[in-house]
């Protein structure tokens, strides 16, 4: 498995793959890969494209530093996943790669308002712009590519969709559908930290989420109604800590006035003390 190191390995090997005829699939990851990332990898591959998987724990993203250095890194396991979904080759660059300044911010990043202002935006400052400044970094190395997300985390697709849009970014933004465990829990690499008491708690997050798609479903046009009926599933919890469950636009995530037409349902709550993000679409009827 071709492991590049730098932008310039990548951008060559790109370029390689462009002139034999290839178009390329990019999959950006922090690695400690789960089924979650292999479907995105999986369908990549599926669609025909040169893939690369992309493994960076990017630390303008994390707002404290003990959660990245908690962060797991297993780089191995990764490339052995990468090589049984089909991949065609790893960008795992350095720190220092990517951000020749650090510890000290870079002078130029990328800041988003807009999907990037509330929820997740507001818990986390800096995260979006952290994330934002890494995606645009990797789309401008990888040039014209079709580049695949997880709905798991809507807002930062919002977000991603905003920055190809807003700054011209070569890219085709494709989201994939959240893989769950069976008993509804997305699956994601935090999940590891959750207690056997949490992780029974755990899918009241998917519950709620299921409940509130119910209640549209049936007509409710007011969301303060959907979010009372998601904080009602999850409030049955003791070990469960809500932090928001709302209705949003899918491409603004502004909470609507009145649910006129498809829409985003967004939880994020403190299961055991492990801070855990859900979301689902709802449809109103007709
Ligand atoms: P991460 O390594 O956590 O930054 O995630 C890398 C990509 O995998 C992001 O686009 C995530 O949205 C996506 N992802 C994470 N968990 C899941 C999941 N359970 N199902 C689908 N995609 C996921």
């Amino acid at each position: 498995m071709p492991l590049a190191r730098t932008s310039a390995a990548l951008r060559r090997a790109l370029g390689r793959a462009r002139a034999a005829g290839s178009s390329v699939g990019l999959v950006p990851t922090m690695g400690a890969l789960h089924a979650g990332h292999r479907a995105l990898l999986e369908r990549a591959v599926a669609d025909g494209h040169h893939v690369v998987l992309t493994i960076f724990v990017n630390p303008l993203q994390f707002d404290d530093g003990e959660d990245l250095a908690a962060y797991p890194r297993d780089l191995e396991a990764d490339v052995t996943v990468a090589e049984a979904s089909g991949v065609t080759a790893v960008f795992a660059p350095s720190v220092a790669e990517m951000y020749p300044d650090h510890p000290r911010p870079p002078a130029a990043t990328v800041h988003v308002t807009g999907p990037a202002e509330g929820f997740e935006g507001v818990a986390r400052p800096g995260h979006f712009d952290g994330v934002a400044t890494v995606v645009t970094k990797l789309l401008a190395t990888a040039g014209a590519c079709q580049a695949y997300f997880g709905e798991k985390d809507a807002q930062q697709l919002a977000v991603v969709r905003r920055i190809v849009e807003d700054l011209s970014l070569p890219a085709r933004i494709v989201g994939c559908p959240t893989v769950r465990d069976a008993d509804g829990l997305a699956l994601s690499s935090r999940n590891a930290r959750l207690t056997a008491e949490a992780r029974a708690a755990a899918p009241s997050l998917h519950r709620a989420l299921g409940e509130g798609v119910t209640v549209v479903a049936e007509g409710a046009s007011d969301p303060l109604v959907v979010h009372e009926a998601m904080a009602r599933v999850v409030g049955a919890e003791p070990l469960v800590e809500p932090i928001y469950a709302e209705v949003v636009d899918p491409v603004t995530f502004r909470v609507p006035t009145v649910i006129a037409g498809p829409v985003r349902l967004v939880i994020a709550a403190f299961v055991g003390g492990v801070r855990l993000i859900d979301n689902m679409a709802a449809d109103p009827p007709g």
